[in-house]
């Protein structure tokens, strides 16, 4: 009688695992930017057009520059787990943005995915995917690198969809997540289209290659994202402490912001958002900055990878370090001694 109704434990099937991994990482519209650019930039782009409508709703398109995907590799780019980045072993040590293999087989399963590739040495191939059924091969027209297109994110998980905020509030966090990645690479040139309803509306960063050393290329790339105003009053920042490297720009005490809207933190050339290096951040400023106050700066933080955690979470903009501490101190005494350089003394000195 008891076995009648015992529950039947079965295997889900691969779309459906996928679409609940689609969840944790593709949040909305700015996640799969996010993890469509960080392919470019790990395939070694120098050239990135992002192209979107509706919020990215409606249309994500990403066209890259970089050592595009095989032919034959074309199936496995979507199936689960299949990375070219680690080989598997090595979790302790990682160069790239990506490295779970999770992203274009999520984005495949919850809207319509189509990616075009092609080679140096190869024919140029399409593979189309939608809501987890994928077509064969085809081949294709293009002169290299790779074209991601995806449209109608979350038709297949009309839940989701619901979740969304207005097209306007989902494309504002496309072009916030396009300028983290921006000054992450000051070397690559991005740009943003936003062709909803037939519109063109533009937003270029370009790249110069002729900008010098990291700092003059940053500091280009800070001054065409957040403005003359800031690059006119930000600090070079260079600092370290066991094995942990801090470079970037902080703004004068002077340039403050009344919400923390200009704070653009990068561990290991990632944007991460993390409470305890926000924190670090506005303890430096502590002495020198009113409460209401807030500090702008894009800081660079570089270390070892394996003295850095960033497997915490699926989309990857945690990161936990081996030592917070040392971070922390790292952030507090390096910004407060280039303030004090600056004439900006604290008042009181605080351990750190
Ligand atoms: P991951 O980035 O974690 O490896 P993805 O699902 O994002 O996983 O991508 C799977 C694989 O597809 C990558 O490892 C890479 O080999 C290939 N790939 C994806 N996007 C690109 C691209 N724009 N250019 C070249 N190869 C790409
Ligand atoms: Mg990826």
């Amino acid at each position: 009688k008891i076995s009648e109704n015992l529950p039947v434990i079965r295997q889900l099937d691969e779309a459906a695992i996928n679409r609940i991994a689609a969840g944790e990482v593709v949040e909305r519209p700015a996640s799969a930017v996010k993890e469509l650019v960080e392919n470019a930039l790990d395939a070694g782009a120098t050239r990135i057009e992002v192209t979107i409508a509706d919020g990215g709703k409606g249309l994500i398109r990403v066209k890259d520059d970089g050592c595009g995907i095989p032919e034959d590799a074309l199936p496995l780019a979507l199936s689960r787990h299949a990375t070219s980045k680690i080989d598997g072993s090595d979790l302790l040590n990682i160069h790239t943005f990506g490295f779970r293999g999770e992203a274009l087989p999520s984005l495949g399963a919850v809207g319509r995915l189509k990616i075009t590739s092609r080679t140096a040495g190869g024919q140029a191939a399409e593979i189309a995917v939608s809501g987890g059924r994928s077509e064969p091969v085809r081949p294709a027209a293009l002169s290299g690198g790779t074209v991601v297109e995806l449209r109608d994110l979350f038709y297949a998980t009309p839940a989701r969809l619901k979740f969304l905020r207005t097209d306007r509030a989902e494309g504002q966090a496309v072009t916030d997540t396009i300028k983290r990645l921006a000054m992450a690479e000051p070397y690559v040139g991005f740009t943003l289209r936003d062709v909803t309803g037939g519109g063109e509306g533009r937003v270029t960063f370009r790249a110069d290659p002729e900008s010098g050393d990291m700092f003059d290329a940053l500091h280009g790339r800070l001054a065409s994202i957040l403005g003359k105003e800031f690059a006119e009053n930000a600090l070079r920042i260079d600092a370290e402490r066991e094995g942990l490297h801090m470079t970037g720009y902080a703004a004068l005490p002077t340039y403050s912001r009344g919400a923390a809207v200009a704070q653009f933190l990068f561990v290991n050339g990632r944007p991460v958002r993390d409470k305890l290096l926000t924190g670090a951040l506005r303890a430096a400023y502590m002495d020198v900055l009113s409460r209401d106050r807030h500090p702008a700066a894009a800081l660079f933080i570089d270390c070892d990878p394996t003295l850095v955690d960033v497997n915490v979470h699926p989309a990857k903009s945690e990161v936990r370090f081996r030592d917070p501490g040392v971070a922390r101190g790292l952030i507090v005494s390096g910004l407060r001694h280039a303030l004090a350089e600056a004439g900006h003394r604290a008042s009181t000195t605080v351990a750190g």
